[in-house]
């Protein structure tokens, strides 16, 4: 069972809606998937359908320990997708807890507990994914998201201040995995709302794939209206608009993401890889740029990337080596595993 936590402490950057369309598409592609609510604004779940009374089993009645993880998951539209819900309950969920004691990993023992009894009763996990949308804020909300995760996705939105605070991100990450979940890894960024109109947008993308090679997303997600309008009819963009572009997006990634299924042996087995999830994914839509990916110092964006990141010049040199040829890393700098094979 795959733990993900969409992440970025940024606000607007496309985690809701990759949560819900992510997971969507795993579930659409016959992946067992939960979605997990972590932000008191409850998008997902209104992205959802779902409007929780107050005092309904909620993620914040799992946190508080007055219901357990499976009492509190929902049905969708969707086959196959499970919802755990919010409400503006939660925002006092990081008051309450503050003098909990292991406060940190109230969720992981929560979703631990759910996957032993369903692996007792079933002899399997009780799902294929599990996908957690964290709140913009690096608060306890989020630490418990990426304490129960095993992988990071950091959605990025392609514009000027994209990479603006990406390295206290990178060292929450870091700090994590030394301190509390050895198991977590950031598995991908996923630039969201790009617009490959703009030069601006490609070089975004173009530096983080410079930054984080092997760890970008190939089909970035485009600026659609459709998947700006789903939400507010509680669909997610293949109920509402099968043929947009955002849902050949978000399918695309989807592929990208099931194409690393041998993480997990028990994914492995239940689904063989057909010779198509191997496959890179489709192309993006419009020709890449042609130019070179490292940053160029006279750009704004490439500025911001080299003020922001270079507190970890070691991690990954700006025009540094390929992915296989990365030198050995002190262990508190190695924070990526693996590779989305760009
Ligand atoms: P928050 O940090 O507030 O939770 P978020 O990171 O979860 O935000 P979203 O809620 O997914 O971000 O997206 C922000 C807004 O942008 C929403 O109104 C959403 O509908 C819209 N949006 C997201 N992705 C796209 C896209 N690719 N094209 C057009 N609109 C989008
Ligand atoms: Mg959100």
């Amino acid at each position: 069972m795959r733990r993900i936590a969409l992440i970025n402490q940024k606000g607007g950057v496309g985690k809701t809606t990759t949560t819900v369309n992510l997971g969507a598409a795993l579930a659409r592609a016959g992946r067992r998937v939960v979605v997990i609510d972590l932000d008191p604004q409850a998008n997902l779940s209104l992205h959802l359908d779902v409007q929780l009374a107050s005092g309904e089993p909620s993620s914040y009645a799992v946190l508080l320990g007055n219901s357990s993880f499976a009492a509190a998951l929902r049905d969708t539209a969707t086959p196959g997708l499970r919802l755990l819900p919010s409400n503006i309950d939660l925002s006092g969920a990081e008051l309450e807890l503050a003098n909990a004691f292991g406060r940190e990993l109230i969720l992981r023992d929560a979703i631990d507990a759910w996957e032993k009894e369903h692996r007792e009763k079933h002899g399997e996990a009780p799902a294929d994914y599990v996908l957690l949308d964290c709140p913009p804020s690096l608060g306890l909300l989020s630490v418990n998201g990426l304490v129960a995760a095993q992988e990071a996705v950091i959605s990025v939105q392609t514009e000027f201040f994209a990479l603006q605070g990406m390295t206290k991100l990178v060292d929450v990450v870091s700090l994590l995995r030394r301190r509390l979940n050895p198991r977590l890894e950031v598995t991908g960024f996923l630039p969201c709302l790009y617009d490959n109109r703009t030069k601006l947008a490609r070089e975004v993308i173009a530096e983080l794939r410079s930054y984080f090679p092997g760890k970008v997303f190939t089909r970035p997600i485009a600026k659609n209206i459709k998947l700006a309008e789903a939400p507010s009819y509680g669909k997610t963009i293949f109920e509402y608009a099968p043929e947009s572009s955002g849902a050949q997006d978000y399918e695309l990634v989807a592929q990208e993401v099931m194409a690393q299924e041998s993480r997990d042996s028990e994914l492995t087995a239940r689904y063989p890889a057909k010779p198509t999830e191997q496959q890179p994914a489709a192309k993006p839509s419009k020709p890449a740029p042609k130019k070179k990916a490292a940053p160029r110092e006279d750009t704004p964006a490439a500025k911001l990337a080299v003020v922001e990141l270079e507190p970890k010049p070691s991690a990954v040199a700006p025009n540094g080596p390929k992915e296989d040829e990365l030198p050995e890393l002190p262990p508190d700098a190695v924070i990526f595993e693996g590779s989305l094979g760009e």
